[in-house]
Order: C-alpha cells, then structure tokens, then sequence
C-alpha cells in the first residue's frame, strides 16, 4: 500500500473535497449539439422549409451553407438534419440522412464510403476502385428507393486537395436513378470556396444558398449563459467572466467555438487551482493557454526548414540580437543545418519561408530603408518565446541545439562597432 506517502492522494482528495466548479463540463464540448440554438432561428427555418419538400418524396434542392468557423454551420446542419429524419420517421417517409466531415475524411473514397455506410452497405477501407463505391451507393439508393440527404461537412478542405470531380458525379447521380433521389447540404468555412468549383458544379450545388453571420458579442452572450448554465455549478461562474468570454471570441470574428473553449477552459483552470468560482482572472489565463496551445500546434507541423528558420530566429533572440535582419538570420540557418546533418535551401528559398511564417503570424519580418545603401528586412519572433522553446526541447531533432550560440554571431560580436546588416 503507499499509503500517506503516495503523491497522488492529495491531489484526489484535494479535487473530490474542493469546490465543484462544473455540472456537467460536457456540454462545452465543440461537438455537443444543444437542443435550443440562439440567434439561429432564421437559418433553421430557411433550410427546413428547402429541405421539407423531401418529406412528401419531392426532391428538394441541393444547399450550400458557408459562413466562416465557430458560426454554428454544423451546429445548424446537424440539427435540421435530425428533425428532419425524426419527422420522416414518424410519417413513414423513407428519408435518410448522413452526415460527413470532408476534412477528416480526407479523400473521394472514403467520402463515399462514410456515405455508404450511413445507409448500411459494408465498404472496405480501401482496394474498391471509386467508381465500384460509387456505383454501390447508387444502386442502393435506386433499389432501396431512399431519400438521402448528405451533409458534406468542411467541403472546401476536400475540394482543395482532391479537386471538385467527387462533387461533379454527386450532383450528376440523381440524373441515373429511377427511383430515389440524393440531397447535397454542402457546408464550407471558406467564403472563397465558390471560386475552386466548376461552373457547372457550382450551379447544381448552389441551388439554395445559406450564408452564416459572425456573431456579436451581444449573441455570443446569449449562446455561453444557456451552455453556462448547463455546464457550472449554480454560482461558481462570475458574470465578467461570461461577459469576457463572449466580447474576445468577438473581437477575433464571432466565433462561437472560441467562446465556449475560453468558457471551458477558464473553469477547468479555475478547477484545478482550486478557486471558487471561474473569474475574469481565469479567462485570460484560459485565452494565453488556447493561443499558446494553437501556437504550438502550429509550430509542430511545420516543414523541417521551416522549423529550422524558427530555430535561427530563436538563437539570434536569445543571442540579443532581437531584431535582425534576413541576411543575418540566413548566416545562422546556414550554420545551423549541418548540425542537424541536413543540407541548407538557398538563401532565396530561405526568403520564401521566411514570407510564409511572416503570414501565418509566427514571425514579424517588416522592410525597412538605409537610404542610398537600400533596403532589407527586419525579423523578429511573433509569438512567445517559450512556445517556441518548449516545441524544440520535445523535438529529439532539435532538443540538444536550442541552446547553441552560432559561431557567426560570436565572431560579429567580436568586430563589435561594425553594422550587423548585409
Ligand atoms: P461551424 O461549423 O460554423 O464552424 P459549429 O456549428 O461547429 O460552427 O459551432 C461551434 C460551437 O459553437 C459548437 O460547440 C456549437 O454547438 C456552438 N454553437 C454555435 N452556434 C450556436 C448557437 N447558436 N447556440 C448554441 N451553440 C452554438
Ligand atoms: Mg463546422
């Protein structure tokens, strides 16, 4: 037995005896589908009325839902989809429904194997030719004379890695049933999604269009006080908590995923520090730790000479020399490669990186002019240092390099009074 000495008894005791901060922190889940959807009402009907023609065996019109992340697209889809089918159980309608995360499905395949398997037919994960899956789901459809309405979830992310012919043959199937129709609800987060598609795909998919508006911050308060309440113990949520919550998720771009993480993750913060009640003091806690989680994310599945790009800006910080210029961190990323045993891109290879990181925000590169001696870039670190270092140290690769001083900067520093630029 450990007895007094075990180090985890405290901790449970310390958790089981300690103020409960949620109820049920389940319901702060992105995934969980509340059965009242605030400020959605307008775009519940509007899809239900296009969709309710399928109840009477009508065919309805394919739908395309774009709206940006966290506007509650799939929240709404799912919902709709539900009644739908409920309603079409309850009057005997052969309506089926299926829904599908183009994203996490990743390819046409397994598109349309998920799509197959909503409807029952076995499909292996791979070794049928697309075509073969195809076929099958619409010989279903046609034997079974089903009404199946699919949710392509995240469509855009497929699009741009596999292309729109998928959705081409979807939107042609119903053109070879005889009996049985199939329903597309396409649902994008990128507004520029229309811009990837075949005219003629986009004509049959965009039959009925459904655009999403962020929401406000005053919407956003609204949505967090229902899942608040669900979710916390009855006074262990502070309302400047609630209301902080629901104006920084609206100063990104009204996002309601991002309110409910910075919701969900202050109690648990608040929870584990063994506060009474979730405040305003947790929140931005909550709101550095999703950035430097996202960051880290982020930094993780960077290309190598990407990663090794973000090393030199490292080392150039750490060596003060914060706001270098591209020329500079060139020279260290050159010393820095063959150490990690691999060869160094050329400089304007480098440069492309470098613009890259600049637009995804890891990095802040700006111009800057010496008058007659012309121009270069400034680089500095966009995010916090210790994201960065702590990504390195769990990288085996890099781990025994973070702390490295490049010989490059030794030797300049030795020649002190000269300029560092290039
Ligand atoms: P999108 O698909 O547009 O990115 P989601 O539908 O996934 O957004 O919504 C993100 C999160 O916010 C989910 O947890 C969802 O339940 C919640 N949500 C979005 N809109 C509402 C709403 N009107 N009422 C309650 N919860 C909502
Ligand atoms: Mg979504």
């Amino acid at each position: 037995m450990l007895g007094s000495n075990d180090p985890l008894s405290e901790v449970f005791e310390h958790f089981l005896s300690g103020p409960h901060i949620f109820k049920d922190r389940e319901v702060l889940r992105p995934d969980y589908i509340p059965s009242h959807l605030p400020h959605r009402k307008d775009e519940i009907i509007h899809l239900g009325k296009i969709l309710a023609p399928s109840l009477d065996g009508v065919r309805c019109s394919n739908i395309l839902i774009y709206g940006k992340t966290g506007t509650g697209k799939t929240a709404v889809a799912k919902y709709t989809l539900d009644r739908l089918t409920k309603k079409g159980e309850e009057i005997n309608a052969s309506i089926r429904s299926s829904y599908v995360n183009c994203r996490i499905a990743g390819t046409p395949y397994r598109v349309l194997a998920n799509l197959c398997h909503s409807i029952d037919i076995e499909i292996p994960f791979t070794g049928l030719a697309t075509g073969e899956v195809f076929d099958r789901l619409k010989n279903t459809i046609n034997s079974r004379r089903l009404f199946l309405i699919c949710v392509l979830d995240e469509i855009d992310a497929l699009v741009k890695d596999c292309g729109d012919s998928l959705l081409y043959e979807l939107t042609r199937i119903n053109e070879g049933l005889e009996s049985g129709k199939l329903i597309i609800v396409g649902v994008s987060n990128d507004l520029k999604f229309k811009e990837l598609l075949d005219p003629r795909v986009l004509s049959s998919l965009s039959e009925e269009e459904v655009v999403f508006k962020p929401y406000t911050a005053l919407e956003l308060k609204d949505i967090l006080e229902e899942r608040a309440n669900a979710a916390f113990v009855r006074g262990r949520l502070t309302n400047g908590a609630l209301n902080l919550c629901s104006a920084l998720a609206a100063s990104e771009h009204g996002d309601a995923r991002r309110a409910l993480d910075l919701l969900r993750v202050a109690g648990e913060l608040a929870e584990r520090e063994g506060a009474s009640e979730a405040s305003e003091e947790h929140v931005r806690w909550a709101q550095e730790k999703i950035e430097k989680d996202r960051v880290v994310e982020v930094l993780t599945t960077l290309p190598l000479h990407s990663k090794i790009v973000m090393l030199g800006i490292l080392l150039l910080k750490k060596s003060s020399h914060e706001n270098s210029t591209t020329g500079d961190l060139f020279e260290v990323y050159k010393e820095v490669c063959p150490r990690l045993g691999v060869d160094h891109l050329t400089q304007r290879r480098v440069s492309g990186l470098i613009n890259e990181l600049d637009l995804v925000g890891l990095i802040n590169a700006r111009v800057v002019s010496f008058g007659r001696y012309g121009r270069t870039k400034r680089v500095s670190l966009g995010i916090l240092e210790e994201a960065l270092v702590e990504v390195f140290k769990r990288d085996p690769l890099f781990d025994s390099i973070v702390n490295y001083h490049p010989q490059c900067l030794i030797r300049r520093h030795k020649k002190s009074n000269k300029s560092l630029e290039i």
